[in-house]
């Protein structure tokens, strides 16, 4: 549309231009026409005058009374008088309207220059207004995906491809610098030759090199991209560079430039440059974000499912394939087993010998189980100095063998301290048979507890297994836990603690987070932590999130009246709710009847339910928000999908996991994770929260970061009654 608004504008100009010109036309006639007749009357007089002149001559000779001859005389000159005062009339009135004409040429002038300019400035500015509107097109339609971000070089073509039509550029590029290598994309606008190419690639090489400061023989890793199949007969002699540097890069620690190059034959008006950099501002925005994202969703893909000190798999791993196992197993009748291993006296390495030492120690027993096993079996470590090992297609006397031969190798290594001093660990085995000791994964971790508790109890260093008459009785005492939590809530013993979330630049009170406690019939409370295992699997999530709900915002009611500005509370949700979302309607019920501001409530959405149903929870989010509600995504970090749900689903605030952020000061990979997930925050708008704070040093490094709020132990514990903000 705006195209043809631009193309009415320069016809537009046209016509003026033109009538233009005809008024000059036209007024340039007029002068001529004028000078034309003036002379011609002049002329004619001139004439006239030399005839009376020659009569007057004539008469001079004639013999009559002189009298008569004046009188005569008198009337010839009195009649070429008017005639020459005409004429001195006619040209004072050519000389003015030459200075007229003059003026007026002047003014025309002036305004046709007037009219030019603006013209022109209105073109240029249409242009830049059609340049805003497809570029926001355009980035609308990047929606940087989980899928693309991964393929974001493809993601580029095709942008590429849909814009290729008011691209006055041979080529596109982007280079990154990665660990001294130079990695470099071209992606080709037109068919070109073999040479041409050759050229290009050297060329982009070569100031690449230069302008991202590697040694010149820094190895290249080139990939090639034809974006369109245009032929194209142009030799290109030599190559012209527009480049712009790819920012935030820094997150990732990569040096990025991206740019057009094209041949110096094309030159380039203002206004393709200026369409060039617009494209090239894009472009900035898309590499730089998928190539952040891509690299740190890589990484947390890994460190999702790995344990980074020993690079075996994670607890969270291991339940994921423990399901799949059993899932498999009763498909195929197959037996498995899992043994859970606990370094016996562990604790006392790392007194004695210091924490360095025991990190070394764990890593040499897992590289010793990773040797052990067999190809299709599970090695694991799913905590401090606890391994779980799944056995696939091993029934009890095959993982006997196994865990002998594990017990024995361990016990076998000889450690050194780091003052030379050897020493050696042993290791208590659990071991549990599916389908002979237990039937689903809640009964085989119950069964390979007993197991290991009982190696425990017999002295350590042991093996130990379920004895045939043993019933796990972990169902059972669920479901009287889950009586106990029922009964609790309609007696209004579940209560809402509250922990405060401090912003970390004023070092105020921002918010608090409401945590569910149980108050005991003997007045001890306890954790959520001790009962929403149970709370989810027996549906009293509902339940649980209304109560707390009602009651929280009571106390709001309540610290409002003493005169307190409305405090803000972040509410946990329950996946139960989420689903159900009848929550909504309960929770702008409540905020109407105790007149609080909905924008005084985040609810936190736990990640792994975020990413069950991407649509409904688009919807019960947007629903949530045009109630004026906020929301934050709790535990973020424990699943590498939610980046993209980050994206799609605007929350307002994440709070980082806090079992990264209460190790960033030992392990660099923890701290590297959380301060990406930061800055991708930051460069998403979207504000963060790190959890568990347990001292000074990790908030101050967390401050460092940019983590805008703060909430842990160190800061302040739950406590029963909201805080005031100062
Ligand atoms: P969460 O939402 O991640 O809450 C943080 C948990 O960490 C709380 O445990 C809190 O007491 C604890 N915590 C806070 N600061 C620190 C710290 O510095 N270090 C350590 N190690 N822990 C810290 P809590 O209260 O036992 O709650 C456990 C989980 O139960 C919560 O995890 C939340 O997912 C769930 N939950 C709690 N209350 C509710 C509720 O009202 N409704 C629902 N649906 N879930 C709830
Ligand atoms: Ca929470
Ligand atoms: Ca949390």
């Amino acid at each position: 549309m705006n195209a043809i608004s631009n193309l009415n504008l320069e016809e537009m100009r046209q016509h003026v231009l033109g009538r233009f010109a005809s008024l000059f036309e036209s007024q340039t006639r007029t002068h001529l026409f004028a000078a034309n007749v003036s002379e011609l009357v002049r002329n004619i007089h001139a004439e006239a005058i030399q005839g009376l002149q020659a009569s007057f001559r004539q008469m001079a000779g004639f013999d009559i009374d002189p009298d008569k001859k004046a009188q005569f005389m008198a009337g010839i000159e009195q009649a070429i008088t008017p005639f020459m005062r005409l004429d001195e009339t006619l040209a004072l009135l050519l000389e003015e309207r030459k200075r007229q004409w003059q003026q007026n040429e002047k003014n025309l002038l002036q305004v046709m220059l007037e009219f030019d300019q603006i013209s022109s400035e209105l073109s240029g500015t249409l242009i830049e207004k059609d340049l805003l509107e497809r570029q926001s097109n355009v980035l609308e339609s990047i929606i940087l995906s989980h899928e693309k971000v991964t393929q974001w070089k493809a993601f580029i073509q095709e942008i590429l491809s849909s814009f290729h039509s008011i691209f006055p550029f041979n080529f596109f590029f982007i280079s990154f610098a990665e660990k001294n290598n130079l990695s470099l994309y071209i992606y080709y606008l037109n068919n070109y030759s073999e040479e041409i190419r050759t050229a290009a690639r050297m060329r982009l090489a070569r100031d690449m090199i230069a302008s991202l400061g590697l040694p010149a023989d820094a190895p290249l890793d080139i990939e090639e991209f034809q974006v369109v199949e245009n032929d194209c007969c142009d030799d290109i002699n030599e190559i012209n560079l527009i480049t712009v540097s790819v920012p935030s890069l820094e997150v990732v620690n990569l040096a990025g430039l991206l740019g057009v190059a094209y041949g110096s034959a094309q030159e380039l008006t203002v206004q393709e440059e200026s369409v060039i950099r617009s494209i090239l501002s894009v472009m900035v925005m898309v590499v730089g974000s998928s190539k952040a994202l891509s690299r740190t969703l890589s990484e947390l893909e890994y460190y999702s499912t790995h344990d980074p000190l020993t690079g075996l798999h994670n607890r969270r791993y291991f339940n994921e394939m423990l399901d799949y196992e059993v899932g498999r197993s009763e498909r195929h009748n197959h037996e498995f087993t899992v043994l859970m291993l606990d370094l016996d006296d562990f604790k006392d390495v790392n007194d004695t010998y210091g924490h360095p030492c025991g990190d070394s120690v764990l890593r040499q027993i897992a590289e010793t189980m990773h040797a052990t096993m067999r190809k299709g079996d599970l090695a694991t470590r799913i905590g401090g100095d606890e391994f779980a090992i799944i056995l696939t297609e091993t029934g009890r006397e095959g993982a006997m063998v196994v865990a002998e031969k594990l017990r024995t190798e361990l016990r076998e290594i000889s450690f050194e301290s780091s003052d030379g001093k050897t020493f050696h660990i042993t290791t208590s085995i659990g071991l549990v048979t599916f389908p002979g000791d237990a039937q689903n994964v809640s009964d085989l971790m119950t069964g390979v507890d007993i197991g290991l508790y009982r190696a425990k109890e017999l002295g350590k260093d042991g093996i130990a297994m379920l004895e045939s008459t043993e019933r796990i009785r972990t169902e059972r005492t669920n479901r009287d836990h889950a009586e106990k939590l029922r009964d609790a809530l309609k007696d209004e013993r579940i209560i809402p603690y509250y922990q405060p979330i401090f912003d970390c630049r004023s070092g105020k009170i921002w918010a608090h987070e409401t945590l569910a406690r149980l108050v005991e019939p003997n007045g001890e409370t306890q954790s959520a932590g001790m009962f929403i295992e149970t709370i989810e699997k027996y549906g009293l999530g509902r339940e649980l999130d209304r109560v707390i709900l009602r009651k929280a915002l009571a106390a709001m009611r309540h610290c409002m009246d003493e005169g307190s500005e409305p405090p803000r509370l972040f509410i946990n949700l329950s996946a139960q709710e989420i689903q159900g979302r009848g929550i909504l309607g309960f929770a702008e019920q409540l905020c109407l009847d105790f007149d609080i501001p909905p924008s005084a409530i985040v609810f936190e959405i736990l990640e792994r339910d975020a990413i069950g149903d991407m649509t409904h929870m688009r919807k019960f989010l947007s629903n949530l928000r045009e109630k004026g509600f906020s929301f934050a995504l709790d535990d973020f970090g424990s699943g590498y999908n939610s980046f993209h749900y980050l994206r799609e689903l605007h929350f307002d605030y994440v709070k980082i996991d806090g079992a990264f952020v209460r190790n960033i000061l030992n392990s660099k990979i923890d701290y590297a994770l959380v301060r990406n997930l930061s800055h991708l925050c930051q460069d998403l708008g979207i504000l963060t929260v790190a959890e568990f704070v347990e001292s000074q040093e990790i908030l101050e490094a967390l401050k460092a970061m940019g983590i805008d709020f703060a909430q842990g132990f160190h800061l302040d514990m739950p406590l029963p009654r909201l805080k005031s903000s100062d």
